[in-house]
């Protein structure tokens, strides 16, 4: 049987976006699909979309213009799209829409040998020079904010065995540097009976030299499994990166946002952590703008990144996504957004300086 000519568009988005897409690659290429740049030659386009923020829901739409305007091929489309942004879609003759959970319906268009669920959930990241592995999708939290809780929904764990012979085939064949990937690695194993320091404890054991670096711990399961955590970081194992999405500094600001947990804790435990291994680098996700940051709840978020300097920071500016709570409150104005996001890289440049370090484009390298 002849195969499809397909091209795959990749939008960049987390690191499980980035393993779907290439999943979906190794899945086309196994079963004898040939992979194309062209859209003029394409039977078929799969545009792998993440739709959390405005800006990547306006990329979506102009490559989905551009590929219903000049290519003859079907166009499916696979990610957060679906669940996220369904409206988009309406507008455009779509053969197939998949979410996270129901790639394998590309069974019911590719001709296979091997189906979708029986390739391999990891991949070589060429931006991380790491396998990333996934550990699951969605998360157990109702973030005020989040959208794309939607589309990834509760945590769904893969089964430790299935995520620890994925390690050890990955390492029979040289690799020597992971990623676990999820949207909450903290929330692993709450719908089987699990968790995170189980986890690690898995991986500690495998003997080899290797390192794993962990995706974003929200920061509830970081003070639950913090001695775990503390172990991991301090072990061969590890790649000496924490990733903690604090989203602000302020108490305030973090309830109304429904995440709960205590900043002074927190803080108590990241000196904790630098006082047993100085060369651990810090990755921080923070929130500028939110609705209810008042001047004073947003000099707290400065004098927490001043304490505590991280190698990278992603700063979001407060984006109101449709159907979340966040959306309902009034915005602050975007000069005021905007000047708080220039604040904060200010003081994250100078903390840094002050620590002697030097800033690092991209979390993770070593
Ligand atoms: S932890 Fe919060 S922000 Fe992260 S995916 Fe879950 S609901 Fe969304």
């Amino acid at each position: 049987m002849p195969g499809y000519k397909v091209l795959v568009s990749n939008q960049v988005g987390c690191e499980s976006t980035e393993l779907e897409g290439n999943r979906v690659t190794q899945y086309l290429t196994l079963n004898g699909h040939t992979l194309t740049e062209s859209i003029h030659e394409a039977d078929y386009i799969i545009v792998n979309t993440c739709a959390f923020l405005r800006a990547h829901r306006d990329r979506i739409i102009s490559r989905l213009d551009t590929f219903s305007r000049e290519s003859q091929a079907r166009i499916i489309v696979m990610g957060c799209a679906r669940e996220i942004a369904p409206r988009i879609l309406e507008s455009y003759q779509i053969a197939l829409a998949c979410g996270h959970s129901d790639l394998d319906k590309l069974d019911s268009i590719f001709f296979q040998f091997v189906p979708f669920k029986q390739t391999p959930p990891y991949h070589w990241s060429k931006n991380f020079k790491r396998v990333v592995i996934s550990v699951g999708r969605g998360c157990v939290f109702t973030c005020s904010y989040c959208s794309i809780k939607k589309s990834i929904g509760f945590i769904k764990s893969r089964p430790m065995p299935e995520i620890i012979a994925d390690l050890q085939a990955s390492l029979a064949s040289s690799q020597r540097r992971f990623l676990l990937a999820a949207d909450d690695l903290g929330s692993y194993g709450k719908d089987c009976g699990t968790n995170l320091s189980e986890l690690l404890r898995e991986i500690e054991q495998i003997e080899g030299d290797f390192t794993v670096l962990l995706s974003n711990i929200h920061l509830t399961w970081f003070l639950k499994y913090f001695d775990a955590i503390m172990r991991f970081l301090a072990s061969a194992h590890s790649s000496k990166w924490l990733f903690l999405p604090m989203q602000s500094g302020s108490q305030c600001v973090l309830t109304s946002m429904r995440r709960y947990y205590p900043v002074q804790e927190i803080s108590q435990r990241l000196t904790e952590l630098v006082r047993h291994l100085p060369n651990l680098r810090f990755y921080f996700d923070m929130i500028v703008g939110y609705p209810t940051e008042s001047e004073d709840d947003f000099n707290q978020t400065l004098s927490f990144i001043s304490k505590h300097p991280p190698s990278c920071l992603m700063i979001a500016p407060f984006s109101a996504e449709e159907g979340t709570l966040a959306a309902k409150l009034p915005s602050l104005d975007e000069v005021t957004i905007r000047s708080r996001v220039d604040w904060l890289n200010i003081v994250r440049r100078t903390a840094i300086r002050r620590e002697n370090r030097v800033p690092i484009a991209h979390w993770g390298e070593e």
